[in-house]
């Protein structure tokens, strides 16, 4: 395995293994990788010292010298992409062009926000007073935790730590218990790259006993989670006694409607690509493809066709564009959703059960007929299942993409320019691919509205986030 692999906390610029250990899995094979040290209280403590012990020298580095750091380390990111990529599919199950891909995506964050650094101008105010002058600073918060999931286990750690750290912030990381090699390993970067000592801390473990302390401290000023939208409420009222500063990326149910005037071939091209990247495990996956009337029967063959011919299996085994689920929850979910779909009248076109591979693999499915009466209608399947519901006018089908409480992201496929307009601003989400599939990329705002968040991630209004606005009223001048 490669020179990336710790297993213990990272402390203050120290590996910290305690008394207990927990294992980590290979998805695809069931094996265990490596025991990781689990932290509580007690870590998570030692950890928000460290950070608020940190902060006074990192935010007073100039924002250039924060920025040199943050983008060297982005930089050894690339530079170890290899590593990086397997120790990524290993614990996760994606397969390796998905893995190499996110470590440049979580790596371009870091560039991204690198340069932001240095563009976290101020303001000057004309005075309505006279003898005065008024003037904006923006501060970085102070300490920030940050509590991540295992379906992007570097990037959704960069999309984080990258503006915090660039702000000038220090931070408290509580990765996915699943997939903590790959936080574990961003963390020996960090030290290579120069990022002092306290400045990044990671703690994995116990989940509650962590997100307690961190959601309760005083020291800590602000959470960004990413994550379940039922977890995202609970951690929000722990952190209502403190009222900290929250960023929160929650579950989405994405809608993907295709009109009888979209482009057959594009819409499954941004189906394939929207629906079955990481197994169907993003937040941004489609959950729900609306498709009118005069195309639906068209449509659903191209789309089956194409989904024949993913290739499913263990990504260090051979090549493949199917993983594994992460485990047998998710898999539970998967059969749940499509088994009480088929008991309500949907109808399978392809896939439909458990792969014949066996443990946490499941088949790439597509379902006809499926109706607002089954579950996957209201939840996220989080799996390779494309639900096809058919729908007959412009207004019915905004009405049911709005229908859920969630708003993250919303795709569209027709090639008339005043039907674009109008579908794009119905939408109740906030993000919209239209005749596109593929929405992520550092240099724009990632994030919902309704139940799917709160604030955005990526681009220049990312580091917003982790900065406070600080009113200088001059007088006597
Ligand atoms: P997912 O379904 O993507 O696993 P979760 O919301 O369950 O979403 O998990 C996202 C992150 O939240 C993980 O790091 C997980 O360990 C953490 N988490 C789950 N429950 C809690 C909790 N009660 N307190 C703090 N962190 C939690």
């Amino acid at each position: 395995m490669s020179n990336l692999v710790r297993d213990g906390h990272y402390i203050n610029g120290q590996w910290v293994v305690g008394e207990s250990t927990y294992p980590v899995f290979n998805p695809a094979t069931g094996s265990l990788i490596v025991n990781v040290a689990k932290g509580g209280a007690a870590e998570t403590e030692r950890a928000i010292t460290a950070a608020a012990a940190a902060f006074p020298a990192w935010r007073a580095l100039t924002a250039k010298e924060r920025s040199v750091r943050v983008r060297r380390w982005g930089k050894l990111m690339l530079e170890h992409r290899e590593a990086l990529a397997g120790l990524l599919t290993m614990e996760q199950g994606k397969p390796l062009p998905e893995a190499r891909g996110e470590v440049g995506y979580a790596a371009s964050f870091l560039e991204w926000f690198a340069e932001e650094a240095k563009r976290a101008y101020g303001d000057v105010i004309p005075s309505p007073f006279p003898n005065s002058r008024i003037v904006v600073t923006r501060e970085p918060v102070g300490v920030v935790a940050a509590i991540t999931p295992w379906n992007f286990p570097l990037a959704m750690i960069t999309r984080k730590a990258a503006p915090a750290l660039a702000a000038g912030c220090t931070m408290v990381l509580k990765p996915s218990e699943e997939t903590p090699l790959s936080a574990l390993a961003l963390a020996v970067l960090a030290e290579e790259a120069g990022i002092p000592a306290g400045v990044f801390n990671i703690v994995s473990g116990d989940a509650l006993a962590i997100g307690k302390v961190l959601t309760e401290s005083d020291v800590v000023r602000k959470l960004s989670f990413t994550g379940s939208t039922r977890v995202g409420k609970l951690l929000a009222a722990q952190c209502a006694d403190t009222l900290k500063k929250l960023s929160l990326e929650l579950g989405g149910n994405a809608p993907f409607i295709v009109f009888d005037d979209a482009d057959i071939e594009a819409a499954v091209r941004g189906a394939m690509a929207s629906k079955f990247r990481n197994t169907g495990q993003t937040c941004v996956c489609v959950n729900r493809f609306y498709v009118q009337d005069g195309i639906y029967d068209a449509f659903i063959k191209a789309l089956a066709d194409a989904v024949r011919k993913l290739r499913v299996g263990d990504a260090l085994a051979g090549e493949v564009e199917q993983g594994p689920l992460i485990n047998q929850a998710a898999l539970h979910k998967v059969q749940t959703h499509v088994s009480d779909a088929l008991g309500k009248g949907a109808k399978v076109v392809t896939g439909g059960k458990q792969h014949v591979l066996g443990g946490t693999f499941y088949e790439p499915t597509v379902l006809a007929d499926t109706t607002h009466a089954m579950l996957l209608a209201q939840e996220e399947t989080f799996g390779p299942v494309a639900a096809c519901f058919r729908f007959k006018t412009e207004a019915e089908a905004i009405t049911a993409a709005n229908g859920t409480p969630f708003g993250l992201a919303a795709y569209f496929y027709t090639r008339d320019v005043a039907r674009t307009w109008r579908v794009a601003e119905a939408l109740e989400s906030g993000m919209v691919g239209i005749n596109e599939g593929m929405l992520s990329t550092e240099v724009a705002p990632f994030g919902g509205v309704k139940q799917s968040g709160l604030g955005r991630e990526g681009s220049r209004y990312g580091i917003d986030e982790y900065l406070e606005l600080k009113y200088l009223m001059m007088g006597g001048l």
